[in-house]
């Protein structure tokens, strides 16, 4: 018998299962494949050194501002070199792995290739979870379960806290690990606004590896193809620039959805059990940034956890706390804002944002609006918003 049963161990899971164990708990984290790379962009804001700090020494690409360009190119540029800690990009099979024995390290259990597919049920209630593995399938009983498990997750579906995800809710993207030479500055991140809902991004890493990939987002999604758009990417004039080099090698490439239309926040919380990270929709509208909120919301959910299993106390109405948790309400407010902004932006196919983005280039007040919005979360002004409307 566990004392937290975990189905995932991607972000969400690795800092839950870590901060539980750290605290004395006995937990089990499942995980379906750690040899499985995640499709994403692996942009991790410096953030994230404050929930692992350890990642300061590995040798991850750093980078020190952004490149953003709108659908007829205009282009935004920020650099936060000397203002603030570098961000890092990476590659998630590395980086995961990195977080997994974080959580190893501080006694949590690993069990790997360990598919989780339904709950156990005692007097109706759920107690545990059952993974297959290759010796069978496996009861994993616990006081407390987080389901961890990403956009795939068959338990949140089975949980009968929230429906199955909609496409119009989602990002899709499809992305790559490629090598050669970039003819841009490689100590920034590129993001390239799409007439349709979505974006492009060119992430360098090191040794001359980049991360590239492109995405829709709601509605979109069923209106255009991810292979065909993404291969239009490349062929479009503006990247084919950037990509001016000779003998551009592909190491690997993968398409994988993320939400996009906010948290799910009447499913955080069930009687003993918990929905973290992407599972719960924690991974930001307009930019898709998943990483640090998956991981604060891990840590939330384990210290509400950890409260509850001290009290034993693991009702739903205990585990309330978790959505009443100060870092997580600040996180819904923040995705509400911007789910908000993403109809507001991608209006007229990307007209809206190419406005937007000559008013930035005009006047260095509604410049630094458009760059604290996409970067600091901060939302336009009313003047610069009633400016959009009019022009
Ligand atoms: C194409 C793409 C690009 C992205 N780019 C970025 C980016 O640049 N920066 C950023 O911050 N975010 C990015 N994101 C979002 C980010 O990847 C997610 O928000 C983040 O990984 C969520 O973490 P998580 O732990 O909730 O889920 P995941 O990272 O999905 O982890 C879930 C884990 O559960 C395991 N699992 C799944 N099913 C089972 C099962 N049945 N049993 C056991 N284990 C299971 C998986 O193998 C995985 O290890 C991107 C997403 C996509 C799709």
């Amino acid at each position: 018998m566990f004392d937290v049963v975990i189905s995932g161990a991607g972000p969400a899971g690795c800092k839950s299962a870590e901060i539980l164990a750290k605290a004395g708990f006995k937990v089990a984290l499942l995980e379906k494949n750690t040899n499985w790379r995640k499709p994403c962009g692996g942009g991790v804001s410096s953030r994230i050194f404050k929930y692992y700090p350890q990642l300061r020494k590995h040798d991850y690409h750093k980078i020190n501002g952004v490149s953003m360009y709108s659908s007829d190119y205009d282009n935004l540029e920020y650099s936060w070199g000397g203002i603030r800690e570098s961000s890092i990009n990476v590659d998630r099979l590395e980086f995961d792995n990195v977080i997994r024995n974080v959580a190893i390290d501080s006694g949590a259990e690993l069990f790997d290739k360990h598919v989780s597919y339904d709950f156990i049920y005692k007097d109706g209630k759920k107690v545990g979870i059952k993974a297959k593995s290759k010796s069978g399938s496996i009861d994993f009983l616990g006081k407390i379960l987080l389901i961890a498990d990403g956009m795939s997750s068959k338990l949140a579906n089975k949980s009968g806290l929230r429906k199955k995800w909609n496409i119009n809710d989602m990002y899709q993207a499809k992305c790559a690990i490629m090598e050669g030479e970039l003819s841009l500055d490689t100590s920034k991140i590129s993001l390239f606004f799409q007439k349709y809902k979505g974006y492009g991004w060119i992430f360098p890493l090191k040794d001359n590896h980049f991360n590239i990939g492109c995405g829709t987002c709601n509605e979109d999604n069923s209106k255009y193809n991810l292979n065909e758009i993404y291969n239009d990417f490349f062929k479009d004039p503006f990247i084919k620039k950037i990509l001016s080099g000779s003998n551009y090698k592909t190491h690997w490439s993968g398409s994988y959805p993320m939400p996009g239309s906010g948290i799910i926040d009447r499913a955080l919380y069930g009687d003993n059990l918990m929905i973290i990270g992407d599972a719960c929709g924690f991974c930001s509208p307009i930019s898709g940034e998943g990483i640090h909120p998956s991981v604060v919301s891990g840590q939330a959910a384990a210290e509400v956890a950890i409260n509850a299993l001290e009290n034993d106390e693991i009702s739903a109405q205990s585990l309330k706390k978790y959505k009443q948790y100060p870092n997580i309400k600040k996180i819904i407010r923040n995705f509400k804002m911007k789910v908000s902004m993403v109809e507001f932006f991608f209006e007229n196919k990307g007209k809206q944002l190419n406005a937007l983005f000559k008013l930035a280039k005009s006047d260095d007040v509604y410049r630094e609006e458009v760059i604290n919005m996409f970067l600091f979360n901060k939302p336009l002004s009313k003047e610069l918003l009633q400016l959009l409307k009019t022009t």
